[in-house]
């Protein structure tokens, strides 16, 4: 049930706003990071702790790695950290997480530096067993990903797309990880985040082989695992190269840190400099603990068991109410199979701040549904929104470029108009037939485009219900959001090729509420308080282990130049790394978690 008074929601998007501030060179703004680590919010720990516990009875229970005595030279400590890594690798081994990488291509722009040139985008499942091989969820990516994603740099970049480009860094080495292929020199100590580190440079030894790990590992210091690596591979063969890569873990599960960011980056605009090619790109991975994870059960009957006959004992439904629950088993099944296929998040802290600014247009344009709208978070970068049934669908991605709570509201509007105006879509999927078929298909065989009619009438209805909101008074906003969106279209097609709803442009011209694309002062990079969309990652962070998003807790950080603003931008991962329930209530820690460090850890002194 709706609340029936308008409610103010600055508080609960006090995130927004400071991350708005948020600066491109500070450690701090941690775009993506740990689930545990939002210490010094007490309050919202309650739902925090639930969400990384591991695995429910239905998914395979990871084994704990046994203690081992505490080392007490460097020499063990690193054979503790081989040792680790071998257990790690053989504990993924039969998961298949979702794997999404979005690149940047780069160009230089004089006042605002390295900006995006064009872009790509690549989505899939990779299996972490013997052969480390992903499966794409976009149609006819898996001949040409290479080449689409290469585009003119094929001949520089081949090696390591072969077999799995960017999600290559996530071992340092998945097969000879060893002191015979490896130098290992302790650097120092480190905190990362709330983790005490030990650091460790690694070069491979003479003879060991083309493609061996050379950069720099970080271990912490109570169970040592690695928990980051940073570097490339090398050498390289001929006419090839490899990418640096910056590989970050989180202390997802009991005793192991899973790989779960991976940013990448080349480029050189130094005068002079032979190469002008440059691009960013970040790379998520998520989904380790989906119910159907294993590829032998990716045919699974949905139960529709959510949907209960409200209609009182004695009478039949009429056929209206036939409708609406048919509707709803739609909408049920559709939710569920894509959570399933880890494109959703389970509900949760994003949802309920969504769900209040929905609640904001419903209840000042006295909107009273049959069934109360809400709202998902879908689990991927580029900008979309859909609806089905009454479940507004939008993406982390959109969620995270969104500079405030108006904005939010003007793209959920249009979403609560398709519902309003009774565009309801995807009923079809109310056949259970329907929902069989394996999740790199997904996109395949679910849609929730509408015709272009409805687009305009959901546009001008949008408007209307934003007009009699409290979001009247910051339309300017969005405004300039649409601005900035349109002046970075042209070259963001692949951030803006939308997968299951309708895209928010078309050819390189922004569409969705073109109307108030001309409200508000014109786009001034110059202005340094004007922030009219924000970088990606810097709202929603997604817990890789159960796929869970909540909001980002971000300091402000000043804003210094035009080049920090940095819309819609891939920027590197910063996750403030803690350890696993180290925010949990007790009941709900693990014991790996106690956080006294050993006295007898090597290099202390
Ligand atoms: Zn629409």
């Amino acid at each position: 049930m709706r609340t029936t008074n308008w409610m103010v929601t600055a508080a609960l998007l006090v995130s927004l706003s400071a991350a708005a501030q948020q600066a491109a060179n500070s450690p701090s703004p941690a775009p993506a990071s740990a689930p545990d680590a939002s210490r010094g919010s007490q309050s919202s720990q309650q739902t925090a702790a639930p969400a990384s516990q591991p695995a429910d009875a239905q998914s395979a229970p990871v084994a704990q790695p046994l203690p081992a005595p505490a080392p007490t030279t460097m020499e063990e400590v690193v054979n503790l950290f081989i040792q680790h890594e071998h257990d790690l690798i053989k504990m993924l081994a039969k998961r298949t997480p979702i794997v999404e990488t979005y690149l940047q291509n780069l160009t230089l722009d004089p006042q605002l530096g390295p900006v995006p040139s064009e872009d790509h985008y690549f989505l899939g499942r990779m299996d972490m067993g013997e052969t480390i091989d992903r499966k794409d969820y976009l149609k006819e990516q898996d001949k040409s990903m290479e080449q689409r994603l290469m585009g003119g740099f094929q001949k520089l970049y081949k090696v390591q797309y072969q077999p799995l480009g960017f999600s290559w860094m996530i071992y340092a080495d998945r097969t000879d990880f060893d002191r015979n292929h490896y130098d290992f020199r302790y650097v120092r100590r480190e905190f990362l985040g709330d983790v005490r580190c030990l650091v460790f440079d690694v070069t491979p030894k003479k003879d060991a082989g083309r493609g061996r790990f050379l950069g720099r590992l970080w271990v912490e210091d109570q169970s040592y695992n690695i928990v980051r690596l940073n570097g490339t591979y090398n050498p390289a063969p001929r006419n090839s190269y490899f990418f640096h890569m910056d590989s970050w873990r989180l202390n997802l599960i009991p005793g192991y840190w899973v790989p779960s960011f991976i940013y990448s980056e080349e480029g050189d605009f130094s005068a002079g400099a032979k190469n002008k090619m440059a691009f960013k790109a970040q790379t998520r991975i998520w989904g380790y603990d989906l119910k159907r994870g294993n590829k032998d059960d990716e045919l699974t009957q949905i139960r529709v068991d959510s949907v209960t006959d409200e209609t009182p004992a004695n009478q039949d439904a009429s056929p209206l109410q036939a409708e609406r629950v048919w509707q709803q088993q739609a909408e049920d099944n559709v939710v569920e199979r894509l959570v399933g296929g880890g494109l959703l998040a389970p509900e949760g802290d994003v949802d309920r701040i969504l769900q209040t600014v929905v609640n904001n247009l419903e209840v000042t344009n006295n909107i009273d549904l049959p069934r109360p709208v809400r709202t998902r978070v879908l689990l991927t970068s580029p900008l979309e929104t859909f609806s089905v049934g009454n479940t507004i669908v939008i993406s982390r991605g959109l969620v995270d470029v969104l500079p405030d709570e108006a904005s939010l509201a003007a793209v959920l509007a249009h979403e609560l108009a398709h519902i309003v105006l009774g565009h309801n879509l995807g009923s079809k999927y109310a056949f259970n037939d329907r929902m069989l078929f394996s999740d790199d298909t997904t996109y395949q065989n679910l849609g929730f485009r509408h015709i272009p009619e409805e687009e305009e009438a959901a546009d001008k209805k949008a408007i209307e219900l934003l007009k009699n909101s409290p979001y009247v008074q910051k339309l300017d906003n969005v405004g300039l959001f649409l601005k900035a969106l349109q002046a970075r279209a042209p070259a963001l097609s692949a951030l803006l090729t939308t997968h299951l709803g309708n895209p928010l442009s078309s050819n390189g011209t922004v569409t969705r509420l073109a109307a108030l694309s001309t409200q508000g002062p014109a786009l001034d990079n110059a202005k340094l308080d004007q922030i009219a969309a924000l970088p990606l990652g810097g709202r929603v962070k997604v817990n890789p282990w159960d796929d869970k998003a909540e909001m980002v807790k971000t300091a402000a950080v000043a804003i210094t130049s035009a080049r920090d603003k940095m819309p819609f931008e891939v920027t590197p991962f910063f996750p403030r790394l803690s350890r696993y329930g180290a925010n949990a209530a007790p009941a709900a820690a693990p014991t790996t978690a106690a956080a006294t460090p050993n006295p007898s850890t090597p290099g202390s002194n």
